[in-house]
């Protein structure tokens, strides 16, 4: 069989990024990013290889992005394209997996854009603007959303009115789908497991932060919810607060919602403990100079984060790891071992020297002798994408692909 090629789009309200995946690469042929959309500024940085350039997007639209793919899959791929896969933020109850869009899935998009207005509508641009461009193959819509689908009702429905449920479709959804299922697999493999299978909770740790427990391929629970505001404490997102602060801010300080969906989603979480910075690695460093906010902040994501795995533990029959991955779970020893330090209880312990591998290694193992399994596993949400995508088209290969939205 040819290597397949996949173009793999994530669009933004006013960015573009975008990988071109093989089949069999475990490294992008081609991936860049078009910052600065809907601006006058609007630029295109992109590499390949050894190769890569900067170039101006001066009516900073998505169709001028788009359309500047074009010649550079020319230049860089060694055949047609195969498909283009979607990351699509929010894909509310319609989908349990990867779905070819249609007219159907566009609608079902539209129909959860309430549910996630600062992305399902920028993704819908970005489709649209693909589907001009590029003509006569499948796109394909990946949800983050999709792979938490398999929640049972009571760690999905909150403690609201039922009407809130089945009338304005309030419930937990979950996010970060894509990263999860990919290290879990990944786990699986690196255990030596039938692969997709195990007992495993994961920590997607990189500016957003969310938790999950996984059985045997299915999210069985997570700690992001309605929004990916609920859950752990992340870059300058608050995770969890008592819903009351809403309230009491209002009649207090006289704060709209506005001004408080701003404080909690934009001036919070790491930022809002350390005064300082919302990047772990700048935190990590300051706190070693002595930096008391920066040592709180990096002491309550770590106090929050062990909670958070440990609440999902009763979610699965057994643990055979807990695994680290995103920007942080990658990258910080001191995170890891923070937070392990807390799991004592499931006879969790990291080996010290396992841990303080430098980063960039591949995954592997970091618990201590006796230790149920401590995995770090770089995430690879494109190829992830670029999986679904395919086994997709060869599912409709097949038999035909079940309608669902
Ligand atoms: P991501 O969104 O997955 O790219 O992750 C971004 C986060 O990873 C930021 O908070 C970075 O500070 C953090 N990060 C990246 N490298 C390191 C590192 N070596 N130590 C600690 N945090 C890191």
């Amino acid at each position: 069989m040819t290597d397949r090629l996949v173009l793999v789009i994530n669009c933004g309200s006013s960015s573009l990024k975008f990988a071109l995946r093989s089949e069999s690469a475990r490294q992008p042929l081609l991936s860049g990013l078009a910052e600065r959309l809907g601006t006058a500024e609007g630029v295109m940085n992109w590499k390949a290889g050894d190769a890569g350039e900067q170039v101006q997007l001066p009516d900073g639209r998505h169709s001028s992005a788009m359309a500047s793919l074009l010649p550079l899959i020319a230049r860089f791929a060694q055949q047609p394209l195969t498909a283009v896969g979607h990351r699509v933020v929010h894909g509310g109850e319609h989908f349990t997996g990867a779905r070819v869009i249609d007219d159907e899935v566009i609608a079902a998009i539209e129909d959860s854009s309430p549910l996630a207005p600062l992305h399902n509508p920028a993704q819908l641009t970005g489709i649209n603007e693909a589907m001009t461009v590029f003509t006569d193959i499948p796109h394909i819509a990946i949800f983050d959303t999709a792979f938490h689908q398999s929640m049972p009702a009571h760690a999905y429905r909150y403690a609201l009115p039922e009407e809130l449920y089945t009338k304005h479709s309030v419930r937990r959804y979950g996010f970060h789908g894509t990263s999860h299922r990919f290290v879990s697999t990944q786990a699986s493999l690196l255990m030596g497991m039938e692969p997709g299978h195990g007992a495993w909770l994961t920590a997607h740790l990189g500016n957003g932060c969310s938790t999950c427990a996984i059985l045997d391929g299915r999210s069985l629970d997570t700690s992001m919810g309605m929004t990916p505001l609920e859950g752990l404490v992340m870059g300058t997102r608050s995770g969890d607060v008592d819903p009351n602060l809403h309230s009491h801010l209002a009649r207090t300080l006289g704060w709209d919602l506005e001004r408080i969906d701003h404080m909690l989603n934009r001036e919070s979480g790491l930022l809002g403990l350390s005064g300082l910075s919302n990047d772990m690695r700048t935190l990590v460093a300051a706190r070693a100079e002595g930096h008391a906010g920066a040592t709180l902040a990096v002491e309550v994501f770590c106090y929050r984060l062990a909670r958070s795995l440990a609440g999902l533990a009763v979610a699965l029959p057994r643990i055979d790891g807990v695994i680290f991955t995103g920007g942080i779970g990658e990258n910080s020893p001191l995170v890891r071992e923070l937070t392990v330090r807390h799991l004592a209880l499931f006879g969790l312990a990291i080996d010290p020297a396992a841990n303080a591998t430098p980063p960039g290694n591949p995954a592997r193992q970091i618990q201590a002798d006796n230790s149920p399994a401590i995995l770090v596993i770089p995430t690879d949400e494109e190829r992830q994408i670029t999986e679904e995508c395919l086994a997709l088209l060869d599912l409709a290969a097949t038999q035909p692909v079940e309608q669902e939205a």
